[in-house]
């Protein structure tokens, strides 16, 4: 291809960030504080000690320091499998016959197969630090977990993975991949803890959620000595961790003087949309740069579209502070035949702020479009992407299809957070047409929205 701009747009180890981006710290309205649930009062350092690792704790309150310095020993574990690659979408775009710009930001090339291994490794290397032995987390379609487990092995910790049910039983692989890193694997909700035998008791067909997996993780930890929890998403320390994805995404783009008109990512928790715009959004809020952010999360499990602006538990035991966020309900259930690993009740309270103020928008696909779109971007580009990255995908397209028509040359930018490997389940179930589209009624959603605690929402 003639074109000056490389199709992959690579950076040398010494261009890679040396610090996190904290967008809080830029945002002119901060998000609301996380609240204990007893007092109702902000949480403390000390409310997330039996928990959370110490490193981590003073990240998720910090909202004044831009900058977070990376340790050079987490520096180190990034160079492992970082930079990861910014590939211009030629083949894409030439199907599609745009005159747009599209690139994305590839972060399946590690093992894991996801982004989540840019939170696992800082993670794991805080507990080591701070003199603990093991750790528990959940795991809904399995790359949080096998992140995890990558990263213990790395530090010699011991894991204990809660699987959501219905993802275990539909990844076998994923499980195998886990418990050869040396994790131990639990599907949830099961009867290791409290919380899974009520959930078991109230429902025992129940194919599991992330919700439930996070109430027995929890429930673990705090029960286990030098033992603690880590969380793969939603938390603001975790969207810190992700900021590498949007760094080192303007760096490379900065390389050749492009500034993307509009960037798109995928949202569960909110991490890896959250990591890649960070740097982005900062130069929106400072008047530098004037782009589009675009959210696009399943229709099965819509928490910005249709969810409610609200202080909610983080699990379904509700055992978690609250948490001020877009939220379906800690109670609600999405549909156990959706495919990817969205499926989480709520949004970080970051990403849930900027949303409230109208700089972040958001969108939510039925997974059969979804599908559609990742079968055109793989047949296109070659990769095989998550099905989770796929709802970015989708968005791409119809902002460059949306570019066609206006004839306009915008450039786009979206986040390809993983890879789709341990996804041929649901690849088969589009394949054969068996995939259906399930989209919560009205009814559905109050289901979830009457778990909400009736707290004052100020
Ligand atoms: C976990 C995951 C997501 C969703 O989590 P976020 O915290 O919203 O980023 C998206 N894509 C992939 C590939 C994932 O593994």
């Amino acid at each position: 291809m003639s074109n000056k701009i490389p199709t992959r747009i690579y950076l040398s180890e010494d261009e890679m960030p040396k610090s996190w981006y904290n967008l809080r710290a830029i945002m002119k309205d901060k998000p609301d504080p996380m609240l204990h649930p007893g007092t109702l009062q902000p949480v403390t350092a000390a409310d997330l000690a039996p928990v959370f690792c110490n490193a981590v704790i003073e990240q998720e309150l910090d909202e004044s320091n831009l900058l977070v310095p990376i340790p050079d020993e987490i520096q180190d574990f990034y160079r492992a499998y970082r930079p990861s690659p910014l590939i211009r979408a030629y083949y894409l775009e030439k199907a599609l016959g745009t005159p747009a710009e599209i690139y994305y930001k590839f972060e399946g090339t590690n093992t894991s197969g996801s982004h989540k291994l840019n939170s696992a490794g800082p993670q794991a290397f805080y507990a080591k630090k701070d003199g603990l032995t093991s750790l528990t987390t959940e795991t809904g379609a399995g790359q949080w977990g096998t992140a995890m487990s990558m990263a213990c092995a790395f530090y010699d910790l011991k894991l204990i993975v809660y699987m959501v049910k219905i993802s275990s039983e539909q990844k076998p692989y994923r499980k195998a991949l886990m418990e050869s890193y040396g994790a131990n694997l639990i599907p949830s909700p099961s009867n290791t803890t409290e919380s899974g035998k009520k959930i078991l008791a109230g429902d025992p067909n129940t194919g599991g959620s992330l919700g439930c997996a996070i109430s027995e993780a929890i429930e673990t930890a705090v029960k286990t000595d030098k033992c603690r929890y880590v969380l793969g998403s939603v938390l603001n320390h975790v969207l810190l961790h992700q900021t590498v994805i949007g760094q080192e995404a303007k760096i490379a783009l900065d390389k050749f003087g492009i500034k993307p008109d509009i960037i798109i990512g995928c949202a569960g928790g909110g991490s890896n949309l959250g990591g890649l715009i960070a740097p982005f959004m900062g130069d929106k809020i400072e008047g530098k740069a004037n782009a589009r952010f675009i959210a696009v999360e399943p229709a099965s499990c819509p928490s910005f579209t249709r969810g409610r602006y609200a202080y909610d538990f983080g699990d379904t035991a509700q055992t978690t502070p609250l948490i001020r966020m877009m939220t379906l309900g800690s109670g609600y259930m999405p549909s156990p035949n959706h495919a990817g690993g969205l499926r989480y009740h709520g949004m970080n309270s970051t990403l849930a702020k900027l949303f409230k103020d109208g700089l972040l928008e958001a969108k939510a696909e039925v997974q059969t479009d979804v599908f559609d779109a990742a079968i055109q971007f793989m047949k296109t580009e070659g990769i095989l992407p998550a099905p989770e990255s796929s709802h970015a995908i989708k968005a791409a397209i119809d902002e460059a299809n949306e570019c066609k028509k206006t004839g306009k040359k915008k450039v786009i930018l979206f986040g390809l957070s993983g890879t789709g490997y341990f996804d041929m389940t649901a690849y088969t179930s589009y394949n054969n047409k068996t995939m259906n589209d399930q989209v919560p009624s009205d009814a559905d959603l109050e289901k979830g929205f009457a778990s909400i605690p009736a707290i004052p929402q100020g």
